[in-house]
């Protein structure tokens, strides 16, 4: 990993603010530059990493990500905030949704990756092993690519290992979230997100979603900003009290995507955060007469974790996704 200062910058692993860019050691990712923004305490103490733009539409995350960059004080943090404001460079300026497109892989599903891989499995490695070595959390933040629009709500991953369970639980819950999912163990089989990626090698990674369709949206970045605060204060970075919680924060831990039954116009009657009922109708497919094709119908009693925004989609293709409630503990 090769880190250069910009003009205005301390140096690199030094007390202050760092602005530069880091490129990785990888020679995959040779010709790309990733902006980076490293905040250090005079005291030493925790380590969390924090970037966005994976999927380069959801502006919300990325504007939070630089917005971050000025609420961390050398003077008074302990420890050290490090920030990639956008990691998808090859998709920028080119608007590409949900990919990266030199290898067409969402980078979101590719953790832990692998340095001999695509593209884009060498630069989830590269997340891992090279900027984020020695983090004791590593939030990605998320929301709302061009054509969708999501609830508030925070991933962590659930494992064998029960106090990293409940270590991520506890930092996920540091977001004021409509919803909170702790995704099953059985993610861990496959290539995944990055709480996933992290969790396979016994390191806590969390993800945050706020935003729709590709806009700058207040309440969405105030989201992301006050959640990453609270994690820095709970990891003792910060030393300010946790901001007040108004959302319920219901944890789940599950979800379905429901997919379009066939080429069509989505009408929908939920929005995400709504309560679900199981078979209850969350919307119709119609044609461009205006005439209902078919309904989609909640397989379960959940929550609305997200959905589509253009009506116009193909058969197969996913139209919104139920998030469901953890059974309560029987006693
Ligand atoms: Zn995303």
């Amino acid at each position: 990993m090769e880190i250069t200062p910009s003009n205005n910058s301390c140096a690199y692993g030094q007390p202050g603010i760092f602005r530069g860019h880091v490129l990785f050691g990888n020679p995959r990712l040779a010709g790309y530059a990733w902006p980076l923004c490293e905040i250090r305490g005079n005291r030493p103490g925790a380590r969390l990493c924090v970037s966005a733009g994976v999927h380069v539409n959801e502006v919300s995350g990325i504007e939070a990500a630089v917005r971050l960059q000025r609420l961390f004080d050398p003077e008074t943090i302990q420890g050290s905030v490090s920030i990639i404001p956008l990691i998808n460079q090859p998709a920028l300026y080119k608007y590409s949704e949900y990919i990266c497109p030199i290898d067409g892989k969402n980078i979101n599903f590719t953790f832990p990756g692998g340095s001999d891989g695509t593209f884009s499995e060498a630069l989830c490695d590269a997340i891992m092993n090279e900027w984020c070595a020695g983090a004791d959390c590593y939030i990605d933040m998320h929301g709302g690519d061009l054509r969708e629009n999501v609830s508030k709500f925070a991933i962590f991953q659930r494992t064998h290992n029960t106090e990293l369970d409940a270590l991520g639980r506890r930092m996920a819950m540091c977001f004021d979230a409509e919803i909170v999912v702790g995704l099953p163990v059985v993610h861990m089989e496959q290539p995944g997100r990055p709480p996933t990626g992290f969790a396979r090698y016994g390191r806590l990674a969390l993800m945050s979603e706020a935003g729709a369709n590709g806009l700058l949206d207040e309440k969405a970045i105030a989201f992301h900003v006050e959640g990453v605060l609270n994690v820095a204060r709970t990891l003792g970075i910060l030393d300010t009290p946790l901001s007040e919680f108004r959302n319920t924060r219901t944890l789940c831990n599950d979800y379905l995507w429901i997919h379009c039954p066939l080429d069509g116009e989505f009408v929908p009657e939920v929005e995400p955060g709504d309560r679900v009922n199981k078979s209850q109708r969350l919307g119709t497919i119609c044609n461009l007469f205006g005439e209902t094709l078919a309904d989609i119908i909640a397989p379960e009693t959940g929550w609305l974790l997200w959905r589509m925004t253009h009506p116009s989609i193909l058969k197969g293709a996913p139209v919104l996704a139920v998030a469901f409630e953890e059974e309560p503990a029987r006693l």
